[in-house]
């Protein structure tokens, strides 16, 4: 008898968590079944539908009696499209964020690939190729510390090892990376640099493309599928040397892979937040591992977890503490508003700084974390607010056009004439946001250009490019913006920072709250005094005298960073246990709470299953509403999941998830797991 031929084990792109198997194409001989290799697409028929799958791997077990299992329709692919590396990085990823692997290896795939079009590379564009109108840049003679950093990392550039390149804003840290890639670069390798935002991407293309003369390929949201198809294949064949690209590019493949770095390490925007909810931070430290190369995560404020995987010495921590040449470390103050005359929410003294730094012929930069002109509409008679009639939220008030606009689930709708209680007219915007601020300051200083930076104003794809263009001109100017401009940005003439409302970060609901206000505070902080020109920082606050705030002030994010490591700890929180939630949410509150008592019940069920192990436990809480509880016209509820061990944890969502898919009660409401989680809203 004849050896029964190989079946294929397809990921295909559903929603549920499993694989599925086929016979081979009917077309294919035994050797050619034979050499068909992971990775390839393989073309299959899914239920009435044609899907594109990819290939797993070759076995001989089956789910079902063979008679039943439809044969495969086509093989799409010679060679594998995506290497077994990260074929297998992608696996792990689905398992330990329990997202379905069929769907996690198809959000990997550039969309032409995805609907079964061909891999054929094109030529560069003569555009990315020409590099004769750039001056070319020479590398920098480095400081002591950049010296050592990149002495460290070359020391070190055979296998695995993750660096933390723990820098202050301004010390060099591009051109430690720049460096270290040169020499990636004369080994034939490929490096991969990760960025947190699309914004970035320019300049940061702009620079490499500068000192090394040679093409980059970049991977971002804003492209076409066509150019994103051709970034893929030629990181993928190795003709592309330098690969950049935001959070997804993690899973871009590579010929001769030498190095990763993920730069602003700490930014939330690496973490993905719906469907598959993956961080790309973490996704690159396993890469490396897995293709033995080196990492480097660089920031001035590290994320909790990664300063605590460095004193664990899991990581090496790297340190730059110095500005290069002669610039100035910038200046923190606090000032007190309790019982100041406000402006609009602007001190006096806050203005006569602004006016002083423009007279002096500086730029100033005004950071307010809030869009639109005023977060709350309100009754100046009974006190009625204007909430959103679908989400637990108040309105903003946007005044250009004019409306009031949900910030949770973009509805708008045109602002109130009069109270709909008690029919008043005297409806106030209370508290502020950038519109509003850049209003006053606009009327305070009519002779300067104030240019605002928010998600509203920078809409238009130029718009961004053509703001930083105008800033880089150095005419003294106001910028007023979010946290879009505490981005990775140089600002050479900005010698004064001045953040309108620290306060809220410090009273979070949310226990990263205070990690990340410092790291926000320190990272708009360090836009400051960049060039020969000294900065200061200038913070208003109703809390001066905060705890939190002082050791920030005195002591720096890593004094900060160091107590808030030690009250986690005390709590049993990130990064001393593992955290997971499941989400619910559902047309009524009920339904949602419902959905997470039955997976609370089944969780304790299944851990009673392993109770006699001896190993760790899982502890759950809730269900509880979620802090926001109706958002976009559904009730959002959580059970919270957390652990000392990370397989402890692991092992009961992967057996948990298989119960709530296979449990009909879960089709009523939309639920998700997300495992490390960043925010618990
Ligand atoms: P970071 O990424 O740490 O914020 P950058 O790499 O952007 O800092 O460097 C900040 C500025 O310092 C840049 O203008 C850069 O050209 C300059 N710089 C970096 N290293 C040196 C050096 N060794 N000597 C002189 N200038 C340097
Ligand atoms: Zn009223
Ligand atoms: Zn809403």
């Amino acid at each position: 008898m004849p050896k029964a031929s190989p079946l294929l084990r397809i990921a295909v792109p559903t929603p549920l968590r499993r694989s599925f198997v086929y016979q081979p194409p009917e077309t294919l001989t035994g050797p050619e079944i034979d050499a068909l290799r992971p990775g390839i697409r393989v073309r299959i028929p899914f239920g009435r539908r044609q899907l594109v799958g990819i290939l797993l791997e070759l076995t001989h077990e089956q789910d079902v009696e063979t008679g039943r299992l439809r044969p495969a329709l086509e093989v799409l692919d010679r060679e594998p499209l995506i290497p077994e590396h990260l074929l297998r990085l992608c696996q792990w990823a689905s398992a330990y964020y329990q997202h379905p692997v069929g769907e996690a290896l198809h959000s990997l795939l550039p969309v032409a690939l995805r609907q079964g079009k061909e891999a054929q590379v094109r030529p560069w564009p003569k555009a990315d190729t020409d590099t004769a109108d750039q001056d070319a840049a020479q590398p920098l003679s480095l400081n002591q510390e950049q010296s050592e950093a990149v002495q460290t990392v070359l020391g070190e550039l055979e296998g695995f090892s993750c660096h933390l390149l723990d820098g202050v804003t301004g010390s060099g840290k591009t051109e430690v990376y720049l460096q270290i890639i040169a020499e990636v670069l004369a080994q034939g390798r490929q490096a991969l640099i990760l960025v947190p935002e699309i914004n970035l991407t320019p300049q940061t293309i702009h620079r490499f493309r500068q000192r090394f003369q040679r093409p980059i390929a970049v991977l971002h949201s804003g492209l076409t599928n066509r150019q994103r198809l051709d970034a893929w294949l030629r990181a993928g064949d190795g003709s592309a040397g330098i690969i950049i690209g935001t959070r997804s590019a993690v899973f871009t493949p590579m010929q001769n892979p030498g190095l990763i770095i993920v730069d602003e390490e700490h930014d939330t925007a690496f973490k993905q937040q719906d469907g598959f909810r993956y961080s790309a931070r973490d996704l690159a430290v396993m890469r490396a591992r897995q293709e033995d190369i080196n990492i480097i995560l660089g920031t001035a404020t590290p994320a909790l977890e990664s300063l605590h995987n460095a004193r664990q010495g899991r990581y090496r921590h790297l340190r730059l503490y110095e500005r290069p040449g002669a610039r100035r470390k910038t200046r923190f103050e606090l000032l007190d508003i309790n019982g100041q005359r406000l402006q609009e929410g602007f001190a006096d003294e806050l203005l006569t700084r602004i006016r002083h730094h423009l007279d002096a012929g500086n730029q100033v930069l005004v950071f307010i974390n809030r869009r639109g002109f005023a977060p709350v509409l309100q009754c100046g008679d009974c006190g009625w607010v204007a909430e959103c009639s679908h989400c637990d939220a108040r309105l903003t008030l946007h005044r250009s056009p004019l409306h009031l606009r949900c910030h949770h689930c973009e509805r708008r709708r045109p602002p109130d004439r009069h109270c709909p209680d008690c029919q008043s007219h005297d409806l106030v915007p209370v508290g502020l946001g950038t519109e509003r601020s850049e209003h006053l300051l606009q009327n305070v200083f009519p002779e300067h250009r104030v240019i605002r930076i928010d998600r509203d104003s920078t809409r238009r794809k130029e718009a961004m490019d053509e703001h930083l263009a105008d800033i880089r001109k150095g005419q003294p100017c106001i910028l007023v913006g979010t946290q879009m401009l505490a981005k990775g940005h140089h600002f050479p003439d900005v010698t004064l920072v001045a953040v309108l409302d620290a306060d809220s970060g410090l009273f979070s609901a949310d226990f990263r709250g205070q990690e990340h206000m410092a790291q926000l505070l320190v990272q708009v902080a360090g836009r400051a005094g960049r060039a020969d020109k000294p900065g200061e920082v200038l913070i208003q606050t109703r809390h001066a005298e905060h705890q939190s705030l002082q050791t920030l002030i005195h002591d720096g994010y890593h004094g900060l960073a160091g107590q808030l490591l030690g009250e986690r700890a005390e709590a049993d929180m990130p990064p001393y246990s593992q955290l997971a939630l499941l989400r619910a949410e559902a047309a009524t509150a009920g339904a949602a709470a419902n959905f997470l008592q039955n997976a609370r019940r089944q969780s304790e069920a299944l851990l009673a299953q392993h109770a006699d192990e001896g190993t760790a436990t899982v502890e759950l809480t809730g269900p509880l509403p979620a802090p926001m509880e109706k958002r976009a016209g559904r009730y959002r509820a959580q059970l919270i999941l957390r652990s000392p061990r990370r397989s402890t944890l692991q092992g009961l969502l992967t057996a948990l998830c298989q119960q709530l898919e296979a449990d009909p009660d879960s089709r009523r409401v939309r639920w998700s797991i997300d495992v490390d989680p960043l925010d618990m809203l």
